[in-house]
């Protein structure tokens, strides 16, 4: 049933680099790319790296070994996890980094990440300490009714976003940085604040900046660095401003082969949800009261990230001076239409 038992995708870039799509179960029921970038030789490439690992589920080292087996047997690489040179993290969230730790057993192979990023990779637990605004308080400022089950579930998220083991990051990556003379870096914060986008030739690996099926999560930027709608939609624009790049590769699903259309629709699907909220804003709100005028049919699966969101949208318009942003009594934040 995996895809990695099927042909993986390949794209061979105008300069000669084999791009191949390799999927796995980051973890069950949920799907992330990883892409393993050949030069040279195929039977003794210069160059292999894995950009990304994916999760740590149960089937995601299988699902990469099978991968791997799929560009050996279907296109005559003899790249193996053996054989890496390189793994590029493109961000620190537990789809793209969690199959680090096991992925170590295979490669000695030296890890990139963005600088800041460093920390999230090399001390679990680091994220706790990264919050500018503590989850308890993340909690009052949204209106959870204290007590109930989503705000118990809410103040718990944190921990689930950190990564178990700890890994060194031997190569730091800085803005416009060419990584191993040949992937150009470019830090796109937003969805995560120390995330980046790898360009080789016309592909952009786009990790979840750009994703071809849903707007990528995001964070308030009070909740943590780098993050926030304002964040996002600046990265989008210096991503389209990249000339002649003509496929972005996500972090998941399918290739985006129209990575400009891809930046225009998210834009306006952004500008969609701005104008929705701005009308729901009719009287003074929470963020609470905010997520059922937007999401009327909202599964309780779904409630924590949707909050994340409405409240980076929330934050957005009162940054602009679309809402005006006054505090409740107990704490929480009341928007109202400037
Ligand atoms: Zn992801």
């Amino acid at each position: 049933m995996t895809d990695a038992a099927s042909l993986p995708a390949r794209h061979v870039t105008g300069g000669g680099t084999r791009v191949y799509t390799l999927p796995v179960r980051a973890f069950p029921n949920f799907r992330a790319n990883t892409y393993l970038l050949v030069r040279g030789d195929p039977h003794a490439p210069s160059y292999a790296a894995l950009v990304d690992t994916g999760g740590s589920g149960p089937d995601n080292l299988g699902d990469l070994q099978a991968g791997f087996a799929a560009v050996r047997a279907g296109y005559g690489e003899g790249a193996t996890l053996g054989t890496l040179t390189r793994i590029v993290i493109t961000h620190p969230h537990p789809d793209h980094l969690g199959g680090l730790s096991a992925l170590r057993e295979h490669t000695d192979a030296p890890v990139a990440a963005f600088h800041s990023a460093a920390p999230f990779i090399e001390q679990p637990g680091a994220l706790q300490a990264a919050w500018l605004t503590p989850p308890d308080a993340q909690a009052v400022w949204l209106g959870l009714p204290p007590g109930s089950e989503l705000d118990g579930r809410f103040r718990r998220r944190g921990s689930t976003l950190s990564v178990p083991h700890s890994t060194p990051v031997a190569t730091p990556l800085h803005d416009g940085d060419l990584l191993d003379d040949l992937l150009h870096v470019i830090h796109t914060p937003g969805h995560e604040g120390n995330q980046i986008c790898l360009r080789v030739d016309e592909v952009l690996l786009s990790a979840d900046h750009l994703l071809p099926l849903n707007s990528p999560p995001l964070m308030p930027a009070r909740f943590l660095r780098g993050s926030g709608l304002a964040a996002y939609l600046n990265s989008l624009d210096r991503v389209e401003r990249l000339g002649g790049v003509t496929l972005a590769l996500g972090g998941h699903d399918a290739p985006m082969p129209d990575p400009r259309a891809r930046i225009h629709a998210l834009r306006a699907r952004t500008h969609e949800k701005l104008d929705g909220l701005l009308a729901a804003c009719t009287h003074p709100m929470t963020i609470h009261d905010l997520l059922p005028a937007l999401h009327p049919r909202l599964r309780s699966i779904q409630a924590v990230l949707l909050l994340d969101q409405t409240a980076a949208l929330t934050e957005y318009l009162a940054q602009t001076g679309a809402l005006s942003e006054t505090t409740r009594e107990d704490g929480a934040g009341l928007f109202t239409r400037a």
